[in-house]
């Protein structure tokens, strides 16, 4: 509809909108949410790596806060839960890889042409194998999707190029690019081993900062029940810009690969003229955790037995390579600001004797930047019934770098707390939208997965953007420069307001899932929900 207004038309609209404008954010300033990120990532929390004195600092201060706030330890020492690690990092001057063409060995230079990923267990032999290019090397049954039909890929390495097609929602296409899923798929196909080239339309970080931390130690979870890519020998990440050594020969080149990767098309899917030669030389060792956890006790006889999961993860990436002079990966906005928010949230809720039916669960999990570790565990061994919870509400990195008109919801459209987050943002003045950027794997990237891998429905809200607006290269800009880099640190710009909108608007969600008679339900229509149905992952 389009049609000139009347001037009676415009006054009327007009005190529409101010009668209908948002009223200020109730409970919060953004100020002693700030005061907590000042705290955590200081300096002297040394960025916060697991099993680090920096971490153990930074808990120890979210302990004295939730004891302050009068809240209940949750946890199996008091607030903490202990999680034991298994350490792995790469020994590099002891390690080698090449590409094999017609008998010749051509050496690859480690942190320039590719680097070892020590996320899985490197096997300790040398490795030699011919490589196949499988496209995303994704299987997705729903979609009757598969790059690996037709392919003999037994005792091969195989190539492929991060993404997903334009056909799979993002959610799905997300899920099936985990490490366990992709690893089954390729498992049963005989598989060894996988390069894997980032895809240069979706990479937060460029090449140089990915390959300035290789040596970074990878952590996994100790106990079997945790090996998920048991079988896998070997595992490299590959520079895009020197990708075109990998097809040379094959009859296709790389540009022409990343062109139809960008636009999320269809991938051709071949066998590569070089083999790949490695030998990965690990240093192994074990790390002691813990994830901190808190209760809120609910009022209700029958419900305050389960309990509404509010996430963050504590961790960041610690002490790493400098840049501009800096050491320390402060980690303020990741997750710095997600774990001031719960320490904020619980004082908040305590304080205001506003008391919810069901049971608010604090949890400050540990080790997401190795790979959503603390969360896993504790989804694995709760420290509550796990039949208890009945929502995760994750909060990891939400950016208030601009103001809060946009919250981007990941998960929006697979349970019922998409419809309360689009509601409760409503009546604020906010516009909820689905995650805009499928290719960058938001909804598998953070705590809320470990949740849903065992049935819980979960959701994450962001401060966010629409596409082709001026917030969008700001958002851009973050990434490029301070995403997991010493700047992501207390010095940088950051809208209070935004900060205090967002917090209003999870304050609500809480109270809402916690008080409404029926817990969070996954929609008909949603894959996620098999997994409430299996009981877990
Ligand atoms: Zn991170």
């Amino acid at each position: 509809m389009h049609r000139a207004l009347s001037m009676f038309t415009v006054i009327l609209g007009l005190a529409a909108s101010l009668l209908a404008a948002p009223p200020a954010p109730q409970h919060f300033d953004g100020q002693t949410w700030w005061n907590h990120v000042k705290v955590l990532a200081d300096d002297n929390m040394e960025g916060r790596e697991t099993g680090s004195a920096g971490l153990r600092k930074a808990q120890a201060y979210i302990v004295d806060q939730l004891t302050k706030a009068g809240l209940q330890p949750a946890g199996v020492n008091g607030f903490y839960q202990p999680v034991k690690f298994v350490q792995r990092e790469i020994d590099e001057k002891n390690s080698s890889a090449a590409l094999v063409r017609d008998g010749k060995a051509e050496p690859l230079v480690l942190g320039e042409d590719t680097f070892f990923s020590t996320r899985i267990d490197l096997a300790k032999e040398e490795i030699t194998a011919p490589l196949v290019f499988v496209g995303y090397g994704l299987r997705i049954p729903e979609k009757s999707f598969d790059d690996l039909a037709g392919l003999d890929l037994h005792g091969k390495i195989v190539v492929y190029l991060a993404g997903s097609p334009a056909d799979v929602p993002g959610a799905l296409a997300s899920h099936y690019q985990t490490p366990v899923e992709r690893w089954k798929a390729l498992k049963a196909a005989g598989v060894i081993g996988i390069l894997s080239i980032p895809n240069p339309a979706s990479m937060d970080i460029p090449w140089s900062r990915m390959s300035l931390n290789r040596a970074h130690p990878a952590m996994d979870l100790a106990g079997s029940e945790f090996n998920e890519t048991a079988g896998l020998k070997m595992s490299l990440t590959f520079n895009p810009a020197q990708a075109e050594k990998l097809f040379a020969g094959s009859g296709h080149t790389f540009a022409e690969i990343a062109a139809l990767g960008k636009d999320r098309k269809p991938l051709p899917r071949f066998a590569l003229a070089v083999s790949l030669k490695t030998h990965a030389s690990v240093k192994r060792s074990e790390i002691d955790s813990a994830n901190v956890i808190a209760r809120l006790p609910g009022t209700d006889p029958a419900l305050k037995g389960e309990v509404v999961v509010l996430s963050a993860h504590v961790d960041h990436v610690g002490i790493g390579a400098p840049i501009d002079g800096d050491r320390i990966y402060n980690g303020a906005m990741d997750d710095g600001s997600g774990s001031a928010l719960l320490l904020d949230m619980a004082a908040n809720l305590a304080a205001s004797g506003e008391k919810s039916r069901r049971s608010i669960l604090f949890a400050f999990v540990t080790a997401e930047e190795k790979g959503l570790l603390g969360s896993k565990y504790f989804a694995a061994h709760p420290t509550v019934d796990p039949k208890s919870i009945v929502a995760d509400v994750n909060v990891d990195m939400f950016l208030p770098i601009v103001p809060l008109k946009i919250l981007r919801v990941e998960g929006i459209a697979e349970s019922d707390l998409g419809d309360r987050a689009i509601a409760i943002a409503r009546s604020l003045g906010v516009k909820a939208i689905p995650d805009p950027e499928p290719l960058r794997n938001n909804f598998i990237r953070s705590d809320q997965y470990s949740f849903i891998r065992h049935g819980v429905p979960s959701i994450k809200l962001d401060v966010g953007f629409e596409p082709g607006t001026p917030e969008e290269p700001i958002f851009k800009a973050w990434l490029t420069k301070r995403y997991h880099a010493p700047s992501d640190d207390v010095s940088q710009p950051v809208d209070l307001g935004a900060a205090a909108l967002y917090e209003e608007i999870t304050r609500r969600l809480l109270l809402e899932v916690a008080d409404a008679p029926a817990r969070p339900a996954w929609k008909a229509d949603s894959f996620f929900r098999r997994y409430a149905a299996g009981g877990g992952s």
